[in-house]
């Protein structure tokens, strides 16, 4: 086994989960978290009328990936389900559904014209009302606050907030799980790192999407994608930061006692 490997901390729990899943970094990374922790888990997305279908097309190959990079993850990697919402195009103008718009980046604290209001909080909604009939109390999903592109709905407070309010609301009792939520991209990518070691990191490098314009044709060190769009130039800069702390620490640790918990 990889040395680098960190066993999970906490007990692994009978109850199943389900992972909020677009085949992207953040998502593939919460879904080795989970099956890391969960006996069961599945994932679920949605076909929003995506301006491109390569996002998609990613999900099925990141599961696999992932799941085969240990048999108890593939043992517990249940069904995946893709529900089709395909409201936001009549909802608002934004670049994320619509293919002639281009894609711009926020300023002076703005999110990119790629927000959707709410988006984040509607796919929760309908997961956990998908979850509801099937005994499914566990969401895990890969929102953050730290470093996303400021979407609002990302944010722990809001999170929390529907928590509150789908408890209320449907009368049960979610635990809305975000691993990610105080990470940076370059700390997602040492989780990855502690949860599956190298492998995990190369296969969601090799086969996570991110990229806004839908690109896959030229492969950077840090995936595929434009290389210019928002979220590929949060991609590369996370990745970038991460190969740099990796070697820091790997200089660190030639040099003293190494303390492999010291940094997590
Ligand atoms: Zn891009």
């Amino acid at each position: 086994m990889n040395e680098n490997v960190r066993q999970p901390e906490a007990p692994l729990s009978a109850q199943p989960a389900l992972v909020l899943f677009s085949g992207g970094q953040d998502s593939a990374t919460c879904l080795a978290w989970a099956l890391s922790r969960f006996a069961s888990v599945q994932t679920i997305g949605f076909d929003y009328g995506q301006r491109h279908a390569v996002e998609l097309q990613c999900r099925a190959n990141v599961r696999r990936a992932v799941a085969a990079l240990r048999p108890d993850w593939e043992r517990r990697l249940g069904a995946d389900v893709l529900l089709g919402i395909d409201l936001f195009q009549q909802l608002a103008d934004n670049a994320l559904t619509a293919a002639d718009m281009p894609i711009e980046g926020g300023s002076a604290g703005g999110v990119p014209n790629t927000f959707v209001p709410g988006r984040n909080l509607i796919f929760i909604l309908h997961a956990a009302a998908w979850a509801y009939q099937r005994g499914v109390r566990h969401l895990v999903l890969g929102v953050c606050q730290t470093d996303s592109s400021g979407y609002p709905d990302c944010r722990d407070d809001s999170v929390k907030a529907l928590q509150v309010a789908m408890n209320l609301g449907m009368d049960s009792r979610y635990t809305l799980h975000a691993p990610l939520m105080f990470l940076d991209k370059a700390a997602t990518w040492q989780l990855a790192e502690e949860l599956g070691g190298k492998a995990l990191v190369d296969v969601i490098l090799e086969e996570s999407h991110t990229c806004y314009e839908g690109e896959r044709g030229q492969r950077f060190a840090w995936g595929y994608g434009c290389g210019a769009c928002p979220a590929c130039l949060l991609r590369r800069r996370g990745y970038e930061a991460y190969v740099r702390r990796r070697a820091a620490s790997d200089q660190d640790a030639g040099a003293a006692t190494p303390d492999l918990e010291k940094d997590v």
